[in-house]
């Protein structure tokens, strides 16, 4: 035996069969036809800049109101949302008359989920690039966290287009640290949403995004398989690929569906069950547009491939809501619309416009987007 095969040892063993059923499950579950997440887990700071944007302070309880306005919606948010994401003060939050907000989402069969990362810090020595920390005592948090009811995390990882980025360095770096994220997740019973973000900042045009998207998501699976993750017990959160925010040339829904089928199909295996598309900066309506186009276009696609969006999916309820208490119905009707709109388009049913919003077309992009 040579030196090296000694070394690079394959023996591993998989998670007990119970686990894996039980991973299995959750991660079937959230993408099931049709529907998609609810990314509600913004940190205070995040939601502090959402609710600067429409003159509302920044309190626990403003915080507590809005999160009530989106998880009490009307009964229909059952057929389009799977699943919430949580920041961990929304996991202990209650709606007005005392009920967990976990338990509101699991009694309509809304599987909640919980942002387990700890932001990103600065990779010293690269050009702004960055990693994402949140490792130590992640097993207990996951522990607690299932014992309080979420089935599912997310850990957000963030890459960059620039001349020289993303390194090496980063790529490894981050590729390894999710992989890290989600063994220990699935060790404790949660299924890992394993989001490695490349950030559309920048001029770069579609195809660099393509093939960036591809050498990243090359790094993550080369990971997970190094950490011996069960795939078919994660789901995968990628940006959709998109040229740069301030690229020149104009592409077609058609266009972004084409690269970002083509960028998956070459990088994902099939064991993995589900596509979670991050929104980042796309407008409501496009982020709807192309995840149509994605699920319309013709091509080999052995996951489902839906939407996890944030933004596209709060930013008109949230200027319809602006934090008045005569609103909380019209924000939750915007909320809605969304919803069974990303809903359709997870079918590839999507009718472009046939949604109208209180801020459907307006651009969400933030710049070097931290959450
Ligand atoms: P956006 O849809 O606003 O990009 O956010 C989704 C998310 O959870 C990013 O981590």
């Amino acid at each position: 035996m040579s030196h090296l095969s000694a070394k690079m040892t394959t023996y591993f063993s998989y998670p007990s069969r119970e686990l894996q059923e039980e991973l299995k499950s959750i991660a079937n579950a959230i993408v099931a036809p049709g529907k998609g997440i609810l990314a509600a887990d913004e940190s205070t700071s995040t939601m502090g800049n959402r609710l600067a944007g429409i003159g509302v302070e920044n309190t626990e309880e403003n915080r507590r109101q809005y999160r009530q306005l989106l998880f009490t919606s009307d009964k229909a948010m059952n057929d389009y949302i799977s699943g919430v994401i949580l920041f961990h003060e929304t996991v202990y939050q209650k709606t007005d008359d005392g009920t967990p907000f976990v338990k509101v989402l699991q009694s309509r069969g809304i599987i909640p989920g919980i942002k387990v990362d700890k932001g990103v810090v600065p990779l010293m020595g690269s050009e702004d690039e960055c990693t994402t920390q949140g490792l130590d005592d992640l097993a207990q948090r996951c522990a607690q966290y299932k014992k309080d009811g979420c089935q599912f995390a997310k850990w957000r990882c963030v890459l960059k287009i620039k001349k020289n980025t993303p390194s090496h360095q980063a790529m490894l770096e981050n590729a390894n640290v999710l992989a890290r994220y989600a063994s220990i997740c699935q060790s404790q019973g949660i299924v890992p949403i394993v989001e490695p973000e490349v950030l559309p900042d920048g001029e770069h045009d579609l195809d660099r995004a393509q093939k960036v998207t591809e050498t990243v998501l090359a790094f993550v699976y080369k990971a997970l398989n190094d950490h011996h993750v069960f795939l078919e017990g994660t789901l995968l959160k990628p940006n959709m690929v998109t040229a740069g925010q301030s690229c020149s040339t104009k592409y077609t829904s058609q266009d972004i569906a084409r690269a970002t089928v083509e960028a998956l199909a070459r990088t994902v295996p099939p064991a993995m069950p589900g596509v979670t598309f991050l929104s980042g900066g796309q407008s409501e309506e496009e982020a709807s547009i192309n995840l149509d186009a994605i699920n319309k276009y013709p091509a080999k696609k052995p996951w489902k491939l839906t939407f996890s969006y944030g933004r596209a999916l709060q930013a008109s309820a949230l200027k319809a809501w602006s934090g008045k208490k005569e609103n909380v119905g019209a924000g939750q009707q915007e909320f809605l619309k969304r919803a069974k709109a990303n809903s359709e388009a997870a079918k590839g049913t999507y009718q472009a416009g046939s949604v109208a919003g209180a801020a459907a077309g307006e651009g969400l992009f933030i710049k070097d987007h931290a959450y």
